[in-house]
């Protein structure tokens, strides 16, 4: 599931090349792009556009890519081609600062630098992954991170713990599956782990086993609300929901109803939903993809009264081609309001869709605006 999710950000890259390939049409929040839309992402210097179109300057002859860190021209002098062929057709150069036709070598470098990351027993230099594609080994570090939102190390170190997760989540049998995914022992696996895995990996490779979690159903204005978490934090805020889904989610827990030590955290809770806004120092447990943690991290950075659109958040996560999966980070979401889901919308200005209904979804919007 985890290892699966992660491939599919591989294709979301890969994706994005085609789309390029192609003009801009790839994806359809992205694809209709117009000039105010193009100039305010370059007064940005929106890497998230790259590739999607090139700002020509018609007093320097020159066209850039739209992140270019170059001072920014005036608006009057500027035109916008669908590529590097549409500008260079009317007359312009690449500039030379910011390489405006690489982007789409970059994308096509990332690729084969994650798929030897993937073949590969061991993690690769960064030196080798930087001469396989053809670039400097520093100028990769930077084109790979700018792509990806981690190093290529980095990103070895997430394929190698999701692999990690995804073999205990199926097999269960914990020392074989950690040296499966490459760790030279069971102690580095919990070590990088560290952090990242509220309760242990065994227990949540079966079910939350071995794992208390404390859960209380309560009424607020928004409707009957599930709180539940476990000795780390939140692992589970929804609507309308009873202790029977929360033990499909984990089936193995010890499930607690209420107690004291819980009802001050649960205070916290319903204040926070209560009155947007509050719920930032309130502990959370979740899990997932290395990409849906950075996406739910983004989500968290979304001030109260702000929206996003799912491209920026895919954007902010570091991987500007992955809307599709931007939104499935998002619809994975295990703990509804204190990661504000609910501040993604559609780059049209429309709601989009939320796991409890639009109604509350709108009230949590409008509740924000007003405090
Ligand atoms: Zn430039």
């Amino acid at each position: 599931m985890t290892l699966r999710a992660f491939e599919s950000k591989a294709r979301d890259v890969a994706w994005g090349f085609v789309g390029y390939e192609r003009g801009m049409e790839q994806i359809d929040t992205l694809a209709r792009i117009d000039a105010d839309q193009a100039w305010a992402a370059v007064l940005r210097r929106d890497r998230a556009y790259d590739g999607r179109f090139v700002t020509g300057v018609l007093t320097t002859g020159i066209y850039c890519r739209p992140s270019c860190a170059a001072r920014h021209p005036e608006r009057h002098n500027v035109r916008f081609f669908a590529d590097g062929a549409e500008a260079r057709a009317a007359g312009l150069r690449p500039c030379k600062r910011c390489l405006p036709d690489d982007v789409a070598r970059d994308e096509k470098a990332v690729l084969r630098a994650i798929s030897a990351i993937k073949q590969a027993e061991e993690t690769p230099l960064l030196a080798d992954l930087a001469e396989k594609v053809g670039y400097s080994p520093s100028h990769f570090q930077r084109v790979f991170t700018r792509a990806t939102g981690l190093s290529p190390a980095a990103y070895a170190r997430a394929l190698r713990a999701e692999r990690a997760r995804e073999a205990l989540s199926t097999n269960g049998r914990v020392t074989e599956a950690i040296y499966d995914a490459g760790y030279e022992s069971p102690s580095r696996f919990y070590e990088a782990m560290e952090g990242k895995l509220g309760m242990a990996p065994s227990a949540w490779a079966r079910g939350g086993a071995g794992a208390t979690i404390r859960w209380a159903v309560v009424e607020t204005s928004l409707g009957s609300m599930l709180v539940a978490a476990s000795g780390k934090g939140v692992c589970r805020l929804s609507f309308d929901e009873g202790p029977e889904a929360l033990a499909r989610r984990f089936p193995n827990a010890e499930l607690v109803e209420g107690g004291a030590d819980f009802a001050g955290l649960l205070q916290r809770v319903v204040a926070a939903v209560e009155r947007p806004g509050n719920g930032h120092d309130i502990p959370l447990d979740v899990k997932g993809t290395a990409f849906q943690e950075r996406v739910w991290a983004e989500l968290r950075k979304i001030p109260k009264g702000e929206t996003r659109t799912y491209a920026e958040i895919a954007a902010a996560a570091g991987n500007p081609g992955a809307v599709r999966a931007a939104g499935s980070a998002n619809g994975a979401n295990n703990v509804a309001v204190l990661i504000p889901c609910h501040r993604v919308i559609r780059s049209d200005g429309s709601l989009g869709g939320y796991a409890y209904g639009l109604d509350i979804k709108r009230e949590l919007l409008a509740r924000e605006k007003r405090v």
